[in-house]
């Protein structure tokens, strides 16, 4: 049983960040049912890889001290320790656990970028086609090599067993639940007891991803079985996460934001949209946009005639879409909203000739030096009459408890402001580009330490 996962593109060994093993250190673990072997059988600036070879034991799998027994001949002879089949999910999660919870300490921006991955997974018994409608719509590209069953009998046709291989941009973390929860779908002889832990299990490694996908039902019914009251209650939970999505989009009028569910992040949005609402902004671009949930709030106004949303990453790009129904939107309605990728620290036309710009949560993301790029790409080059952009204060830190002590509130924040180090910032751009700035506070506000988000409303001077 083998599993490898190749990263391209540049400095590829940080890799081993991010799955928390050494590339020039081999390993085993060993697991209750053999052993499982990790090493890199191929390093380099351009292409690293990283194999999980699991060697199992038959004798312990035909005695029934691991895994069903089919009882007769098939407990001696039996593809279950060549396939890749459930046993290579548990492996999965006891060897790269932390990479699944795409903690990656020192390079945390690694770990939450969409890297070029690759993943093949050797003898896979599967239908091809379903292959092809289960891993495509994850975004992958996706080949497979087949075998004949024995070269010597043509008759007896192409064999069941594939290598699967699957391509795509995705976050590592991604790659490993998806890999983790596929796996045992095209395996019907799981080694272990299938209840509702499995359910739970399910739902964990999923929820991002499953309730969206057009194989939902047969995705969720094979990795429980078919179990149909398991497959059930999962269904339920998935669609519960649709349901509190559909829940949001439509309580995503501004006015309907109550204090039902108060959270900061619905705080800072209705900040920012009564700034859009009282400057009169006609066109609003969103920078940095992110999965939407700004950009959810700006097509619900009638008034805003045209809208940009803009983001780095893809990934995002595609959510923030989905998000707003974009594809069911009418031809009008699709035509007032350009959805597009680009970087903030780059000057750009499409970020021209919009009433305000939006920058929420975003130039913390940032890395001190380019923030002068980003100025000047802002307030210089696209120059909208209004910018609202919001930022942590770091002040506020302390109040969280869980936050480590000089630790930020994000692993890919390149920086945390002071309420003083906002203001210097904010007045010598407004300064510097002809704005007058006003700054306010976001949230509860402590005494001593302020609010947990400040904002800045720039008015470009006539
Ligand atoms: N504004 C959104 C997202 C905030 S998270 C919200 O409030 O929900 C920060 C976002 O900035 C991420 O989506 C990240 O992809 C994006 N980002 C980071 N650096 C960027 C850059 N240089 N250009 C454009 N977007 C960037």
């Amino acid at each position: 049983m083998v599993l490898t996962i190749t990263y391209t593109g540049e400095n590829t060994r940080d890799i081993g960040y991010l799955l928390h093993k050494n590339p020039y250190r081999p390993q085993f673990v060993d697991l209750n049912y053999g052993k499982a072997y990790v090493f890199y059988p191929e390093v380099s600036d351009e292409r690293t890889t990283i194999a999980l070879v699991l060697d199992i034991d038959p004798i312990d799998l035909a005695r029934g001290k691991v895994g069903q027994t089919g009882g007769g001949l098939f407990d001696y002879v039996n593809d279950r320790p060549y396939v890749s089949s459930s046993f290579m999910s548990t492996a999965i999660s006891k060897v790269f656990g932390t990479a699944m919870t795409g903690r990656g300490d020192d390079k945390q921006a690694l770990a939450d970028s969409a890297l070029d991955l690759s993943a093949t997974i050797v003898m896979l018994k599967s239908d091809t086609m379903m292959l092809n409608r289960v891993f495509e719509p994850l975004g992958y590209c996706v080949t497979y090599e087949s075998f004949v069953s024995d070269e010597k009998f043509p008759s007896w046709g192409g064999g069941k067993y594939v290598n699967l291989t699957i391509k795509g941009n995705v976050r590592l973390a991604d790659l490993l639940k998806h890999i983790y929860v596929l796996i045992p779908v095209f395996d019907r002889r799981k080694h272990y007891w299938i209840g509702s832990e499995e359910v739970d299990k399910l739902i964990r490694n999923s929820e991002k991803w499953l309730p969206n996908h057009p194989e939902k039902e047969y995705i969720a019914g094979r990795y429980l079985n078919r179990s149909r009251s398991l497959t059930n209650k999962a269904l339920e939970q998935l669609k519960t996460d649709e349901e509190i999505e559909t829940e949001q989009n439509d309580e995503s009028d501004i006015d309907n934001i109550s204090e039902k569910r108060p959270n900061l992040n619905r705080q800072r949005l209705r900040g920012v949209m009564e700034v859009v609402k009282t400057c009169g902004a006609r066109s609003v671009i969103d920078m940095g946009c992110g999965e939407g949930n700004l950009l959810s709030l700006l097509v619900k106004e009638s008034a805003i005639m045209r809208i940009g949303a803009v983001d780095v990453s893809c990934t995002a790009l595609s959510r923030a879409s989905s998000k707003i129904r974009f594809e069911r939107m009418s031809d009008t309605q699709k035509a007032k909203i350009n959805i597009f990728q680009g970087s903030l620290t780059y000057r750009d036309r499409r970020f021209e000739g919009y009433d305000a710009a939006c920058v929420v949560e975003v130039i913390e993301h940032l890395d001190l030096p380019r923030l002068d790029a980003f100025e000047r790409v802002l307030f210089e080059y696209a120059r909208p009459r209004y910018v609202v952009l919001t930022t942590p204060n770091k002040e506020y830190n302390e109040k969280y408890p869980n936050l480590a002590e000089d630790s930020m509130r994000h692993g890919d924040h390149r920086f945390e402001w002071t309420r003083g180090e906002f203001k210097e910032w904010a007045n010598k751009v407004a300064e510097k580009f002809g704005y007058s700035a006003r700054l306010s506070e976001i949230g509860e506000i402590d005494e001593q330490l302020g609010a947990p988000t400040q904002m800045g409303v720039f008015t470009l001077c006539e």
